[in-house]
């Protein structure tokens, strides 16, 4: 028996020290101290021995199954931790990597420009207006000098809602629609930006939509040498004090007498180049007084009340001050083109 045990030992401590994983090592464990396992056996078969054997049996038993026992815990302890340190070794921040940056954004150039421009604008006491994007004809086209069938419509057809609703052709609808709000008897001084719709087909520089700019001032007195102060203040403070403004005779329906402004060419200072194409000058915007049948629908007195509009488009000026050559960028969404211009 003392054989028996002392074999089960031996060969119970060989199958502990061959345990990789605390499974195998719970199999043991049941194998050897289970209620059905040999040192159990060895114990129930006591009774055959004699008085004198039976103690030392019984503690000889007992010590092999403490033997056995804490060799078992011995050992799952040490797998334990070897468990607890692998997971720590994958789970481990390794804090020499560089982090992922940020990616931070901006506004959109056009926004920016915009922006600018209105910042302008509000330094010399014009208030910021916006209205609906989709018109009814009336205030796109009749209450602007251009009643149906007028041939300079065909200049800017646009997509039709109804016969009555359109997409609006430009913000000249803001203006209309705010003089109307004054009762004809208060000054109007004011910038509309906005998106605008036109039927075009998009190439280098047309796209069926784009953003304008127009101003309007309305009050007494109101002169040609106010828009052309106004204007020059506005183009210098946008492209450089050194520029130069010229205006040439034009037509709009809404404005008698209508002009174009250029600016003086940066790139030649006026000598001609590819850029002005050599004429010197750049055209930037349409500008005039306002017509007296403007004045009249909004219900204003012609003979005692003037003003003057003007309109430009902040792609055109963001592609002149920035040297962008396709109006397309704008609207592209190409991240790579927009990026260069965020402001830092
Ligand atoms: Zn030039």
């Amino acid at each position: 028996m003392k054989e028996r045990l002392q074999e089960l030992e031996t060969e119970a401590l060989g199958k502990v020290e061959k345990s990789g994983t605390i499974d195998e090592l719970k199999q043991v464990r049941v194998e050897y101290l289970g209620k059905k396992g040999p040192i159990t056996e060895v114990l129930r078969g006591m009774g055959k021995l004699s008085k004198e054997e039976r103690p030392v049996i019984g503690q000889l038993a007992n010590d092999v199954r403490e033997k056995i026992s804490d060799a078992i815990d011995e050992k799952q302890t040490k797998l334990e931790d070897e468990a607890l340190e692998e997971q720590l070794k994958e789970e481990s921040i390794d804090v020499t990597l560089p982090g992922r940056p940020v990616q931070v954004g901006g506004p959109h150039l056009l926004t920016s420009i915009i922006e600018e421009i209105e910042d302008l604008f509000l330094g010399m006491g014009f208030e910021i207006k916006e209205g609906p994007e989709v018109e009814t004809d009336y205030y796109n086209f009749e209450a602007l000098n251009l009643p149906k069938g007028h041939p300079a419509r065909d200049m800017q057809d646009t997509f039709y809602i109804t016969e009555e609703l359109l997409m609006r052709t430009h913000t000249s609808p803001v203006q209309a629609r705010t003089m109307g709000q004054k009762n004809g008897t208060e000054p109007v001084k004011m910038i509309c930006p906005g998106k605008v719709y036109r039927r075009d087909t998009d190439d280098a520089t047309h796209s069926h939509q784009f953003t304008q700019i127009e101003g309007l001032l309305v009050d007494e007195n109101v002169r040609m040498s106010d828009l052309k102060g106004v204007l020059q203040t506005f183009a210098q403070k946008m492209f450089g004090a050194e520029r130069e403004i010229r205006l040439r005779p034009s037509f709009f329906p809404f404005t008698e007498p209508s002009v174009e402004m250029d600016i003086s060419c940066k790139m030649c200072g006026g000598e001609g180049c590819s850029v002005c194409k050599g004429t010197g000058w750049i055209e930037i915007l349409g500008a005039g007084m306002v017509h007296p049948n403007v004045l009249e629908m909004a219900g204003y007195d012609s003979e005692k009340y003037s003003g003057f509009a003007f309109g430009m488009g902040p792609e055109r000026i963001a592609m002149l001050k920035h040297g962008i050559d396709d109006i397309r960028h704008f609207y592209t969404n190409d991240v790579r083109f927009l990026s260069q211009y965020h402001k830092a």
